[in-house]
């Protein structure tokens, strides 16, 4: 394979990928925090990262997934007071429906879904080690990363802290030394946290706590990242992603409590930020109502069209989902079946002459790889397979079968790799015999009852066009 280029928000550089000596490339990336449905904003994140993985693969690079899943959070609590329900028990449930959104959609590239609950020992552990090293220090409310001890705070979102300092007004805990200090371990209100024992966990009020050596209480949100990443790939590794809101606080602090346990220079060689999804322009949000979750587009749409709509958008760029995008990418999607089922039908019946068109295959592996190698330049790749389409449509029909075949196996091959999944449709059989006794009235010549048949096939739900070839049957869309 050739080298692959990817832009490092850290750097603000597209960079060669680092591929470790021996042991697979560790790809870590933000899961959700699971207190609702997921909607089509973190269905373009998930699609970006499950077709970039596959991408790589593809590529001969041994690679290790890890997504982990935000079941302890604020969110949570306060979506489960509402409901009156136990919070553990929500984000278990929300996080179910979420593994069957991104089995729907054919997300199947993530070797490990890592649950913050699982990984109380480790978070604490690492805790610990911050409030031993100096980093982390304890108030009334909780356990702080104290962000003024590390230097290198916001330059992955290329942000001053003394600009953003004043937006910092609201303050939950008048004990914090900065108000950018950021909690790693919140205790419950009250004072029933001397009561907790054991591993736990309890709910007071409504709040999941676990027992702890510098008191009981419950996870921050950046601390779970770490400890899980920790756990299962060190505190260095090669590649982290994300969505772009993520990259502060939320990466930022990732880098400070990773880099100040490691005492390292470095926490993860290349960062990558997947960008905003708009609906009609807007901004999706609870007070719009505008929320489009994955399983309503997939009651209208099937999810190669929602994997085709986010990957013609580059991954960087805000992508700005409208109905009339959707409706569109349907029609894209299906033109690439349907031309796929007209190559099936050379490579059965088979061209008499043909041009030679392995120059133009060998182009379409190239562009649609260089285009990937790319910084992931997904828009370009895509392009690439509807040229070589373009380009066929016009000599399909005298194409000999081999080459027929040759030009559906690398389609297929290109659009596998960017996790699209191709299923020819079924085409009924009553509408296969109406076809066949159609052709032979044709034949002779008795028009006027192979149309009856054709309207017969029209109202099966089928299209039937005459080609040198023979009758195509196609569903209607
Ligand atoms: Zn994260």
């Amino acid at each position: 394979m050739g080298k692959i280029y990817i832009y490092d928000t850290l750097s603000g550089k597209k960079e060669m990928l680092a591929k470790p000596k021996g042991g697979p490339l560790r790809f870590f990336v933000c899961g959700p925090t699971v207190y609702d449905l997921s909607h089509i904003g973190h269905a373009r994140t998930y699609l970006i990262f499950d077709a970039w993985v596959r991408f790589l693969r593809s590529q001969g690079i041994n690679l290790t997934y890890l997504q982990n899943i935000t079941d302890i959070d604020d969110k949570i609590i306060e979506r489960a007071k509402v409901e009156r329900k136990n919070p553990l028990k929500l984000a278990t449930l929300m996080y179910k429906e979420y593994l069957k959104d991104m089995k729907s959609l054919g997300v199947e590239s993530v070797d490990n879904y890592a649950l913050a609950s699982k990984y109380i020992k480790e978070i604490q552990g690492e805790i610990s080690r911050l409030i031993s090293k100096s980093f982390a220090y304890i108030t009334k409310r909780g356990v702080y990363f104290e962000v003024s001890k590390f230097s290198d705070y916001g330059k992955l979102s290329k942000q001053n802290l003394n600009e953003l300092r004043p937006g910092y007004r609201i303050e939950p805990d008048p004990d914090k030394k900065d108000p950018m200090d950021f909690a790693v371990w919140k205790f419950p209100k009250g004072e029933l946290k001397n009561q907790v024992s054991g591993s736990g966990p309890i709910l007071i009020e409504g709040e999941p706590v676990w027992a702890a050596p510098f008191g009981a209480g419950r996870p921050g949100w950046h601390i779970e990242d770490t400890a899980i990443s920790e756990k299962n790939f060190g505190l260095t590794y090669e590649l982290h992603g994300g969505g772009m809101d993520l990259k502060f606080p939320h990466h930022e602090a990732e880098i400070a409590q990773a880099r100040a346990l490691s005492g390292k220079k470095s926490f993860v060689k290349t960062w990558m930020h997947t960008g905003f999804l708009l609906v009609e322009n807007t901004k999706m949000s609870k007070s719009l109502g505008n929320f489009i979750m994955i399983r309503e587009f997939l009651k209208r749409y099937a999810p190669e069209v929602l994997r085709l709509l986010v990957l013609t958008q580059h991954y960087r760029s805000p992508l700005n989902y409208t109905d009339k995008l959707s409706w569109e990418t349907k029609r894209s999607w299906e033109s690439i079946n349907e031309f796929l089922g007209r190559v099936e039908l050379v490579k059965k019946k088979g061209g008499k002459s043909g041009k030679h068109l392995k120059a133009k295959v060998i182009n379409l592996e190239k562009r649609f790889f260089d285009a990937l190698a790319d910084d992931f330049n997904t828009p370009k790749a895509i392009a690439s397979i509807f040229l070589l389409i373009k380009e066929v449509q016009p000599k399909l029909w005298s194409l000999p079968r081999k080459e027929a075949e040759e030009i559906g196996k690398a389609l297929k091959s290109v659009l596998g790799v960017l996790g699209f999944s191709l299923k020819l449709p079924v085409i009924s059989a009553k509408a296969t015999k109406f076809a066949l006794d159609r052709e032979k009235l044709r034949v002779n010549q008795q028009f006027i009852q192979a149309d009856s048949l054709r309207k017969k096939i029209n109202s099966l739900g089928f299209h039937l066009e005459d080609t040198p070839l023979g009758p195509f049957i196609w569903p209607k869309t």
